[in-house]
């Protein structure tokens, strides 16, 4: 990436000091991409087995009742991006402007994570995304257990067909139901899990929403986000 460039989004996520590192090989951005709206684009597709089994998981979800959060949702988020991206993000559940738009993280905290993503050389269509959770909570409270069990099915079906070689876990709700460990989230920072029963490595950091409420934390963060780039090289 364009040394630069890499600095203003650095700038933007509140990191004036960085570390020159080399960022090449990270994708392809020709990828097959699905938007939030069953959207994956036919003439695109690589593999049409492969997203033909998104395009059904995606449905099945948009009609899920198997938990009380079905009768509170505007509509679910399935999750959207790279369909066959080496890097998959995961996030706690849909706030509201993403139960509207049916996307992850838009607002402001899915701008600061662009830019975060952007300073590690991944443009938002070259990773995919999505949330433990595919409904909104109410009054965007904590996720219960039971409705993250009900949806567990799902983003391990997601990451069943993506086959990413890293996943980037979002704020401490994300993971500790992703890696099931109850451990704070400032002591899972550093560390590389294993996605249970599997040797799919992540890496966990705060939530572009709780750094949008503690911009002193963004250089720990930019710390995670270059502890993840340099797992990722390793697998590559
Ligand atoms: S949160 Fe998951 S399990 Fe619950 S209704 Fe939505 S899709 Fe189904």
């Amino acid at each position: 990436m364009d040394k630069e460039l890499q600095q203003k989004y650095l700038n933007e996520i509140g990191i004036v000091v960085w570390q020159e590192r080399n960022f090449e090989n990270l994708g392809n951005l020709d990828r097959p991409q699905i938007s939030p709206k069953d959207s994956i684009n036919r003439k695109e597709l690589l593999n049409k087995n492969h997203n033909q089994h998104l395009l059904d998981l995606q449905e099945q979800v948009k009609t899920c009742k198997e938990c009380a959060l079905h009768q509170s949702r505007t509509q679910t988020v399935f999750g959207a991006g790279n369909t066959q991206s080496d890097w998959f993000i995961i996030g706690e559940a849909p706030g509201s402007e993403e139960d509207v738009k049916g996307e992850p993280f838009v607002g402001r905290a899915g701008q600061l994570l662009n830019s975060m993503l952007l300073a590690m050389g991944l443009p938002r269509n070259e990773i995919f995304i999505a949330n433990i959770l595919k409904c909104r909570p109410p009054n965007n409270r904590d996720p219960k257990t039971d409705e993250v069990d009900a949806c567990r099915k799902y983003l391990k079906r997601q990451l069943e067909l993506i086959k990413p070689k890293i996943i980037l876990a979002l704020g401490r709700i994300a993971a500790q139901n992703l890696l099931k460990l109850d451990i704070p989230i400032g002591k899972m920072r550093g560390n590389s899990y294993l996605y249970p029963n599997s040797n799919l490595p992540v890496v966990v950091t705060y939530h572009p929403a709780y750094l949008l409420r503690s911009p002193r934390k963004k250089r720990k963060v930019w710390g995670d986000l270059k502890f993840a780039m340099q797992k990722y090289k390793e697998l590559t």
